[in-house]
């Protein structure tokens, strides 16, 4: 096992996670975060830990083994906080909605995955403030749940911290450099830290931080929603979330609608966002301000309990997404201590990631899981 010191970038979900999984291997760790860690995309998060619309199969092996590393973590009390595995109720309203479940249903469930097909009542005893009479059917998913992320990403640093992780805020990279055998990570304020090894986790930002290094590791990008063409349905980079007020009864599951999703808070509140059209913000500027009144409309249409419940804040989020929809993990070429750890579904993977880099830095020894997502794919 190497003791080698490792420099990680970023304190994300991901960074975090690698973090505290070198620091419980007895690996000298410094974390350098540009701002405040858990400011990034895990701020902004729909946090819904899950393996749908995963393809090809090797991307949704990794997130049904990020899926179990979520269920074993609340085998104990630090994972409950976390994780919140209270499944998920997909609601038709209509033939055609009726029919997408029949199809994803099938599909997921001869990969092994739970899936089942409920009636309305059924998915009204599952969470009350489904209304029956404006479901048609429903889909239930009962290994699925949500993350807590600003208290994972705390936990996870303030245990790292104790095993002796250093933690620095406030300290943006601006690039890498070869080193020896070393690598050096300069700080945008000129300040050089040399590392064996170096975890870039910088989520969105990885691309451009890459590429002052002459790395390549494409993302989608942000200004993309300006640019994309009329009936591309992909991922956009951005992404909105709607939190609303308290509510009188807080919501028992995730719940999806044919166009939106919805999920409890640890404080009773409800996100509002999800895998649907809903979660994607529209492509002006002017639009984003239209975002919570869109969300609040959709959730009333379904659930009448929502009727006089207001919104409270809007979020919009930048998703790190590789430009294949693919998961990043690997040593670069051109650096060879330097790895780049970028994925979208980060909520999902990072416990399950954390551990996979872990093994790779620690041990040398290549995890099968990630052979299929190392950066050399991009050139
Ligand atoms: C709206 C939305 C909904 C989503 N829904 C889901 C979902 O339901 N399920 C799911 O699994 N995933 C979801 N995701 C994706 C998931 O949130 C991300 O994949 C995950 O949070 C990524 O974590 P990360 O640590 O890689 O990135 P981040 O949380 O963005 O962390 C990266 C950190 O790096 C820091 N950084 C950047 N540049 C530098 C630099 N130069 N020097 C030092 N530090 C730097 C940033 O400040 C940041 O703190 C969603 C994302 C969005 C935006």
């Amino acid at each position: 096992m190497k003791r080698s010191r490792v420099v990680i970038v970023g304190g994300g979900l991901l960074g975090a996670g690698v973090a505290n999984a070198l620091a419980a291997r007895s690996v000298p760790v410094t974390l350098l975060e540009a701002t405040t860690p858990g400011s990034g995309a895990s701020a902004s998060t729909f946090a819904w830990a899950n393996a749908q619309k995963k393809k090809p199969d090797a991307y949704f092996r990794l997130n049904t083994d990020g899926l179990a590393a979520y269920h074993r973590l609340a085998e104990h009390a630090a994972g409950r906080r976390w994780f919140h595995g209270v499944g998920n109720v997909e609601i038709a309203t209509d033939a055609a909605s009726s029919a997408a479940l029949d199809a994803v249903v099938a599909d997921l469930a001869a990969r092994g995955y739970r899936a089942e097909r409920i009636t309305a009542r059924q998915a009204a005893e599952l969470d009350p403030v489904i209304d029956p009479g404006r479901a048609l059917d429903a889909a239930w998913f009962p290994a699925e749940g949500w993350v807590d992320t600003e208290r994972m990403i705390a936990d996870l640093l303030d245990q790292a911290g104790a095993a002796g992780a250093e933690i620095r805020a406030h300290c943006p990279v601006a690039r890498f450099e070869p080193s020896g055998a070393r690598t050096k990570v300069v700080l945008a304020n000129g300040e050089e830290v040399l590392a064996d090894q170096v975890v870039c986790a910088a989520g969105a930002a990885t691309q451009r931080l890459l590429a002052a290094s002459s790395i390549t590791v494409p993302l989608i990008e942000e200004e993309d929603r300006r640019t994309r063409a009329p009936g591309d349905e992909r991922y956009l980079a951005v992404g909105g979330l709607a939190d609303t007020a308290a509510l009188r009864v807080p919501l028992r599951r995730i719940l999806h609608t044919p166009d939106m999703g919805l999920r409890p808070t640890a404080t009773g509140r409800a996100v509002l966002g999800g895998d649907g059209a809903g979660s994607r913000v529209p492509r002006s500027d002017q639009g984003v301000f239209g975002l919570g009144p869109m969300l609040i409309d959709r959730a009333r249409k379904v659930f009448p309990a929502f009727a006089d419940v207001p919104v409270e804040r809007v979020r919009v989020g930048v998703r790190p997404l590789p430009a294949d929809g693919l998961t990043v993990a690997g040593f670069t070429e051109r650096l060879p201590g330097l790895y780049v750890l970028v994925t979208h579904s980060g909520v999902t993977l990072a416990p399950h990631l954390a551990e996979l880099v872990a093994g790779e830095l620690v041990d040398d020894r290549e995890a099968p899981e990630l052979a299929a997502f190392r950066p050399a794919r991009f050139g």
